[in-house]
């Protein structure tokens, strides 16, 4: 019911799904000038490897030695078969999840916070500034920032730097600085864009520092494929071939990116991204250039975008509130290759506790909303007595959620 690899089977090259797009990527733009950024533009924020990685049209990328070293503390992560659910459900389908809720940080987000840290120092830099909603990413980049010895200032949205305090902790254990965001209005409950902007700021504005982002780009959904290339691994040992359907969690775009993109090729599998319904930025945006923070800092990019000074309600995804999404998972969607759905959070976490009851392990809300998805893609297959095999990114663990828990059974949650 679980594959495992060995250590020695951490892919050594990311996937890049450049030349796989149904549609050539269109360029960032430069705010001002309305022209394609060009890497002098990016150089203040991001380490030149990294620009290389953002335009990069190889269709593998090396990944360093000392990254893969310390991506083996973890990886390869599990695949597990859900047998229990299944049963639970009564449905033919066979359902896989791909388990990256056993990193140090409980999520998939230390596979890019790595090699980022790696490739800053490696041009010198000391210091890294970061956004982040409820943590997780905030997290990632503090670990890894340790392993490298690099300061890392986290700007955290204040409405969870407030009612969440254990991730602050896990950040600052990790060595990080903390501070809410924005820093600019204590009364303001702060988003992701207000975050990203604060960060930077902070980056534009000092030269011992970079910006580090934790989703949306390019070079971190590249460094995200090492889960789909060890799932696509796992499934074979487990006895299948392709999966007809691969469904994950939709935010920025970086654990759906990281399980679909190497499946993308394979023109039968159905790639499914799910969102919240109260930030449905895929279903419900409109595809255009949008700016990626609220205050109008960053690159224009081509994507789904819900407007730059759209603020999501406080719905306990944190990981999920962002008004845009990746420009890769943008033109997947538009071209029609990837399909989108939106839940409420009601929904989700009925879902999560199904999951729970059943499986055992606890899906962070962000996770959930996946898991959702799965649920009623498994009852669609149980009511046309088909087979099929589900495939799902089990983004992390929701153990520092669970204030999300004791919301839903209680009813204090908002729908
Ligand atoms: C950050 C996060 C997400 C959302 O971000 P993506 O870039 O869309 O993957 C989803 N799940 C978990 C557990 C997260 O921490």
């Amino acid at each position: 019911m679980r594959w495992n690899l060995p250590s020695d089977r951490v892919p050594e090259a990311w996937f890049n799904v450049t030349p796989h797009l149904p549609e050539p990527l269109q360029p960032p733009l430069h705010p001002a000038t309305k022209e394609p950024v060009g890497p002098d533009d990016l150089a203040p924020l991001f380490p030149m490897a990294l620009i290389g990685q953002e335009v990069s049209a190889e269709p593998w990328v090396d990944i360093p030695g000392e990254v893969l070293d310390i991506l083996r503390l973890w990886r390869p992560t599990p695949l597990v078969r859900a047998t229990r659910l299944e049963q639970a459900l009564g449905t033919p389908a066979r359902i896989y999840y791909k388990d990256e809720s056993v990193s140090p940080a409980g999520s998939h987000k230390p596979n890019t916070a790595v090699p980022q840290a790696f490739y800053n120092k490696a041009e010198g830099v000391k210091r890294l500034s970061t956004e982040t909603g409820a943590g997780q990413w905030g997290s990632a980049l503090s670990f890894a920032g340790a392993l490298f010895d690099i300061d890392v200032m986290v700007y955290m949205v204040r409405a969870s730097y407030e009612q969440k305090p254990y991730r602050r902790i896990l950040m600052e254990t990790w060595g990080g600085r903390v501070v809410p965001s924005p820093v600019d209005d204590p009364s303001h409950p702060g988003s992701l864009g207000t975050a990203i902007s604060d960060a930077v700021r902070d980056a534009a504005t000092r030269d011992d520092t970079h910006y580090s982002l934790g989703s949306v780009l390019n070079h971190v959904l590249l460094h995200q494929t090492v889960i789909g290339q060890e799932a696509k691994e796992q499934l074979e040992l487990a006895g299948e071939r392709l999966p007809d359907v691969i469904i994950g969690c939709c935010g920025g775009g970086s654990n759906l990116g990281g399980l679909a993109l190497p499946f993308v090729p394979d023109a039968g599998v159905r790639l499914v991204a799910v969102e919240p319904s109260s930030c449905p930025t895929l279903t419900g945006g409109r595809f255009d250039y949008d700016f990626g923070d609220t205050a109008g800092m960053t690159p224009l990019l081509p994507m789904y975008t819900l407007g730059h000074d759209f603020i999501p309600p406080p719905i306990h995804a944190g990981g999920l509130r962002y008004h845009g999404d990746s420009p890769i998972i943008s033109n997947l969607v538009k071209a029609g290759r990837m399909e989108a759905v939106a839940y409420p959070q009601g929904k989700v976490f009925e879902a999560a506790l199904q999951f729970a009851r059943t499986q055992g392990t606890i899906p962070a809300p962000e996770t959930a909303h996946a898991i959702r998805a799965v649920v009623d893609e498994a009852l669609a297959a149980k009511e046309e007595g088909t087979e099929r095999v589900i495939l799902f990114g089990y983004s992390g663990h929701g153990l520092l959620d669970l204030q999300a828990y004791d919301d839903y059974l209680n009813d204090r949650l908002d729908a």
